[in-house]
């Protein structure tokens, strides 16, 4: 999907920067200077990887999410309070499309949001760090209302890489919200960063002020593809049913 599609009233310019796996919309209220680096001046072929919002979101399709408290977020009051939200659950429950839907909201409302991958937002730290302007990049992070974190816990991260995540979380601590969502309960979070003592400091900050959304149940694609495998099995046997000289 294009981003060219988002509603530039609600978000400005949003971009994807597809080989790092990282997004982000500057609001009208914020200078073009406060969005990291790379996240504007989208390439021409990069993309957008969904635009999602609550409207085509299923809310029974996923029984261990509190509705009400998502509708509540959509509010975004938590970032005016400089909460986190933290989405754990299995593949494919929806922790993407939610995040998606509030960082939408969030840009409905005027707050900056930049959008990455774990991976991504790693990798762009590390790129910053030897290109020598880590700095401005961690600036530039810790000045977006609301920072995106999706899938932590896909790819262990290096110790330097754990590091300068740690860093970014510990720059916003009460001064901007940020969303995290993660495959991996939080016991398992160790396996990421690879330090006890780095997790325990990072689960500290983020912890603190947090609303935590659990999505855990089966896989919202692959019901969806069960349901449909299903259909088409159903249509076969009826088109086997019909005899030869009908
Ligand atoms: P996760 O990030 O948890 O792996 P995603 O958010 O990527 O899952 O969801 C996988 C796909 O299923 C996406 O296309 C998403 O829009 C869709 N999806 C997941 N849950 C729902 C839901 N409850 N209602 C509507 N679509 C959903
Ligand atoms: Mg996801």
């Amino acid at each position: 999907m294009r981003v060219s599609i988002i509603p530039a009233i609600f978000c400005g310019l949003p971009s994807w920067n597809s080989s790092t796996g990282s997004a982000a919309w500057s609001s009208g209220g914020y200078a073009r200077s406060q969005v990291p680096a790379g996240c504007v001046n989208l390439p021409a072929r990069a993309h957008f990887p969904a635009v999602k919002s609550f409207d085509t979101f299923d809310f029974t399709a996923i029984a261990s999410l509190n509705k009400p408290l998502v509708l509540e977020l959509a509010r975004c009051e938590y970032i005016v309070a400089r909460d986190n939200i933290i989405a754990l659950g299995n593949s494919g429950t929806g922790k993407t499309h939610t995040c998606l839907a509030l960082g939408l909201a969030a840009c409905q409302r005027g707050f900056s949001v930049a959008f990455y991958t774990a991976a991504g937002l790693v990798h762009q730290l590390m790129e910053a760090r030897d290109e020598r302007r880590l700095l401005k990049l961690q600036a530039q992070l810790a000045a977006v209302k609301l920072l995106i974190i999706d899938e932590l816990g896909y790819v262990p991260l290096s110790q330097t890489g754990a590091e300068l995540l740690f860093e970014v979380f510990s720059q916003r601590h009460e001064h901007g919200s940020a969303i995290v969502t993660s495959n991996l309960p939080f016991e398992e979070w160790t396996s990421v960063f690879q330090s006890p003592r780095l997790t325990g400091a990072l689960l500290d900050r983020l912890t603190h002020h947090v609303h935590i959304l659990e999505l855990n149940g089966e896989s919202y694609r692959l019901k969806h593809s069960k349901a449909r495998r299903r259909r088409e099995a159903q249509q076969a046997d009826k088109t086997a049913e019909i005899p030869a000289s009908s």
